[in-house]
């Protein structure tokens, strides 16, 4: 307060004092107010920064877990659950010892004496154990957690499971040994057709070297005349399909063409888009060379019987019909019987005779118009002598003609009448229609026979392929004729059905244009 004895000039400094005491104060309190405020703010990004450091920690698919100088566990993440099978509840706490295998306890010291001398751990891969005992493969980045002074606390220690990884670099390194270790050749191709990979059995068969052919065309394999063979199969594998066992020629460095077996298929990445092309080779050169041989020596076996046997039946036909009179019925039933399986053997050389043509790609038709109601019942009058225990049903048709090769379609009718009479019993019926309908002329041949299964009709066309069951155990034959009919009818622009019931009968059936 101010006195009121006091000259008015001391009062007046006095006031003067007071007031500026009172700024100073003001001035204090602004700037302790504003050191609160920009504390308090620090305080509120600090929170904020670990509440998100937390919901990081949280949420990573890596382990993030730390421990104390002592190896108790201080903080254990979702994902340490998740990789380790222990709840943070059964880990804080407690020892880290028991995640380490047995062989590999001394790991942690070292780690704890690599830390200690301030180093950094990054990716060191080892081997944990989880809870159910299952050794799993951890990439694991370790750190010391300083304090303020700089003095090591904690560690902190974040842990990758990369099993499924380092299974799939085992996988992916397994997969290069077969590649490279492979007789086939395995070539990988982008749709443009430009060859991206090329292993060792590549380089030994084309004769080019990796360098050589990788960025480069896979049209320079191709020989000029088979070019079209590429887009083909590209068309096809952009479909996703696969080309499996393709049989073509392919050009060498050396200007040689190889026999190979293609099977391309389509390479997928992991969302199921295909990415590029996959090829295996195989140099099928000696194969063909040996199917050739083979194909030459049944042409010339099969030509050099059939002149003899040709002779033969020639004979048998004459000693029949001359010696009637002076011959015994004993006689001339045995000449009969050996007429018709001279006739049987010819018919099987015949067959022969076709498949080593067909092999070598030199089947071709000798085409003419014919009537096959005449053809037909040729063929009927030489399979009736041979098959005197069934009945052949056959009603007689009349001016179907046909375009076509005379011979080889009586191959198809010997082939399918032989077989319904085969696989029948004796007194059985064996039906033969052939009828024209719209402008096709249909002819089916069925028997009551033993039948044949779904399956096997899929397969029945194959080459050698024979149906093999009890019921068909003691009856011989080579798998060619349905083989030889399928082929002779696709030359014709025909195909061959086939209906069956397992103990029923079948029947076999074509169509040819009408003429
Ligand atoms: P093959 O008769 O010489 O064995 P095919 O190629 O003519 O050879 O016939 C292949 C297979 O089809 C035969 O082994 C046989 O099991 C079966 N098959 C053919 N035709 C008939 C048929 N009519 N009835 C029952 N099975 C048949």
């Amino acid at each position: 307060m101010i006195k009121s004895d006091q000259p008015e000039g001391a009062q007046l400094k006095e006031l003067n004092n007071r007031i500026s005491g009172h700024e100073l104060r003001e001035t204090q309190l602004n700037s302790d107010l504003r050191e609160q405020n920009q504390l308090i703010d620090a305080l509120r990004l600090a929170e904020e920064r670990s509440a998100m450091l937390a919901a990081i920690v949280s949420s990573s698919d890596d382990a993030i877990l730390s421990k104390d100088l002592n190896g108790l566990v201080m903080s254990w993440n979702l994902a340490a659950e998740r990789i380790f099978g222990y709840a943070a509840d059964e880990m804080i706490g407690e020892s880290m010892t028991k995640l380490i295998p047995q062989d590999r306890m001394d790991e942690e010291t070292q780690i704890l004496n690599r830390l200690r001398a301030g180093e950094r751990l990054d990716h060191f891969v080892t081997r944990r154990m989880t809870k159910s005992g299952e050794i799993i493969d951890v990439s694991l980045t370790i750190s010391p957690v300083k304090d303020n002074s700089g003095d090591i606390i904690g560690i902190s220690k974040i842990a990758r499971d990369i099993t499924s990884q380092i299974q799939a670099e085992q996988k992916s390194a397994i997969l290069s040994a077969i590649i490279a270790s492979t007789d086939d050749a395995i070539i990988s191709k982008n749709f443009n057709s430009i060859i991206t990979s090329w292993n060792n059995a590549a380089e030994h068969i084309f004769g080019y070297t990796a360098e050589e052919m990788i960025g480069e065309s896979i049209l320079k394999l191709i020989p000029m005349d088979r070019q079209e063979e590429e887009p083909e199969i590209i068309d096809k594998l952009k479909k996703g399909e696969r080309v499996e066992h393709f049989e073509t020629k392919r050009l060498t460095k050396q200007g040689t063409l190889i026999d190979v077996s293609l099977t391309i298929s389509p390479v997928l990445d992991l969302s199921g888009r295909i990415i590029g092309v996959s090829k295996i080779a195989r140099d099928i050169t000696d194969k063909k060379l040996q199917e050739r041989r083979k194909n030459d020596f049944i042409a010339i076996v099969s030509h050099e019987l059939k002149t003899p046997l040709t002779s033969i039946r020639s004979y048998l036909q004459m000693a029949l019909m001359g010696g009637k009179h002076e011959v015994d019925k004993f006689t001339e039933n045995l000449l009969r019987r050996a007429e018709s399986q001279t006739r049987k053997m010819t018919s099987m050389i015949h067959d022969f005779l076709n498949l080593s043509r067909l092999e070598e790609g030199k089947m071709s038709l000798n085409l003419s118009h014919f009537s096959l109601s005449e053809l037909i019942d040729e063929v009927v009058s030489e399979v009736v002598v041979l098959a005197p225990g069934h009945k052949i049903d056959y009603e007689r048709s009349s001016g179907v003609s046909v375009y076509g090769d005379r011979e080889k379609l009586s191959q198809v009718l010997v082939n399918l009448l032989g077989n319904a009479i085969k696989y029948s019993n004796e007194g059985t019926v064996v039906k033969l229609h052939c009828a024209v309908k719209n402008g096709l002329a249909t002819v089916s041949v069925h028997d009551q026979g033993i039948g044949i299964s779904s399956a096997d009709q899929a397969r029945l066309f194959e080459r050698f392929y024979r149906v093999q069951d009890d019921k068909r155990k003691n009856i011989s034959g080579f798998g060619i004729g349905l083989y030889l009919v399928r082929e002779i009818l696709k030359l014709h622009g025909s195909k061959i059905m086939v209906q069956s019931e397992q103990g029923i009968g079948s029947t076999f059936s074509f169509a040819l244009p009408y003429t």
